[in-house]
């Protein structure tokens, strides 16, 4: 058996790394955009409360007792890690969609929604779903192009309640968006804004108050805790004056049979409303415990290391011929020339490590498995469930456009490579190397 090295932790976080490729090669994770490896402290945390499961809130056992406290600190770490204000809420959800999903559930009657075409499916489709009329807002080419575009909207809009979704990091392009200054502008004609902070979480401080967003939400497995656990943090105003978003045990207060042969519900008004059944408690305690692991190691330290890693990424994929790296505002082509032109390092900086990018004369998916089955690397190839926005992106050369915007006879998917805690130095020159060999 061959005894392979494992990479050191960095910055203290350590993520277990498996072998593949017959054993010669410790695995490469570069999907983290797609699900982030578990942290071992994390599996830690998660296996010293194993013995002491027990279903919360009613129980009066002590495991149950005890994971109710579990359960509860988990919610005021996640609170503490998000910078919530002292009224808002923290609903443990499955996920980033399903949170969203509450959300449009939560809407009032007549909210118009809007929403950039850019945004990763799980932002664009929950609106229209829920019975919302919906803006969809052309793609922006710079944060100025983006905060125009979002105000012209919003000033032509009718009164009524308003709701705005921005991600924090696009989940194709890496690229950060301008959320502060969108929050203020949707502030400015009276809207709310959610923050899809997915992407953003597990790279950047995500402060309610600081970005003044009035709603959070994001997953635990991109987050470096397992699937299953996501969180809606923030107002609590629609969530409270809604019908509770699923109908069962825990989200309802009182229930009786009526004068009429009915049954009455008296619906519980905090987090509770929306958190009906046994709710994920292991889910919950882990995404507690990844927000201790990113906060101890500091998020300033974290996104330098991710910065220098970028940086390397982006500049290494350049010097191959034919790579083309997507980007919605690096370009500086702006349909407005608004576009800021950047390059290199303050690129990096204006990205979580998410790079997206296609290689002329190479289909992606053969590019993808090749990397998988040659080298022991994971990325992902696909359109990311962002269909609008690789449209845009690949389109955006010009030229005459084949089903989906991109240009005819390239291919229409791309390749994402994305990396975060954790990912050794080794892994980025592993793939350079192997997609300079391979493409050469
Ligand atoms: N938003 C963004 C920006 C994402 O990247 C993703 C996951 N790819 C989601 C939302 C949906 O997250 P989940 O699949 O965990 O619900």
């Amino acid at each position: 058996s061959v005894r392979v090295p494992q990479p050191l932790p960095v910055l203290g976080l350590d993520v277990p790394t498996p072998l593949v490729t017959g054993g010669q090669l410790p695995y490469a994770a570069l999907d983290y955009a797609a699900s982030a490896p578990v942290l071992r402290s994390v599996w830690e945390d998660v296996a010293a409360y194993a013995p002491y499961y027990g279903s919360v809130h009613r129980g009066a056992g002590h495991l149950s007792q005890y994971s109710t406290a579990l359960f509860e600190q988990s919610r005021e770490t996640v609170a503490r890690f998000l910078g919530c204000r002292e009224s808002d809420e923290v609903v443990f959800t499955r996920s980033t969609t399903d949170s969203l999903n509450l959300l449009a559930s939560a809407l009032p009657e007549g909210t118009r929604v809007f929403v950039f075409e850019t945004e990763h499916h799980a932002a664009l489709l929950p609106w229209t779903s829920a019975g919302a009329e919906t803006v969809f807002l052309d793609a922006p080419r710079s944060h100025r192009e983006a905060v125009e575009t979002l105000e012209r909207a919003l000033s032509a809009a009718p009164e009524g309640p308003k709701l705005v979704c921005v991600t924090g990091a696009s989940n194709v392009t890496g690229e950060i968006w301008p959320v502060r200054r969108l929050a203020a502008a949707a502030h400015r004609y009276g809207a709310r804004i959610v923050l899809d902070a997915a992407q953003l979480a597990p790279h950047r401080p995500v402060h309610i108050g600081e970005l003044d967003v009035d709603w959070v939400a994001f997953s635990g497995h991109k987050l470096y805790a397992p699937f299953g656990a996501g969180v809606l943090a923030g107002s609590p105003d629609w969530l409270r004056a809604a019908q509770p978003y699923l109908a069962g045990g825990g989200a309802s207060r009182k229930v009786a049979r009526t004068a009429d042969g009915g049954v009455g519900v008296e619906w519980q008004g905090g987090h509770a409303r929306h958190e009906a059944g046994s709710p994920n408690v292991i889910g919950a305690y882990a995404i507690a415990s990844a927000c201790r692991a990113l906060s101890g190691a500091g998020f300033s330290r974290l996104a330098e290391r991710e910065g220098e890693l970028t940086r390397r990424l982006l500049d290494g994929l350049r010097a191959v011929p034919g790579v083309k790296v997507l980007s919605l505002f690096g370009t500086g082509a702006s349909r407005t020339g608004t576009g800021d032109a950047d390059s290199g390092a303050l690129e990096a900086e204006r990205r979580v490590g998410v790079v997206s990018f296609t290689v002329e004369g190479w289909n992606s998916s053969h590019l993808a498995a090749a990397l998988s089955a040659e080298y022991g690397i994971g990325v992902r190839d696909g359109l990311f469930c962002a269909h609008p926005l690789v449209g845009v992106l690949l389109g955006a050369d010009g030229g005459s456009t084949g089903e989906c915007g991109a240009p005819e006879g390239q291919s229409l998917n791309a390749v994402r490579v994305s990396l975060g805690a954790g990912t050794p130095d080794e892994h980025v020159e592993r793939f350079l190397r192997a997609v300079r060999e391979l493409v050469r």
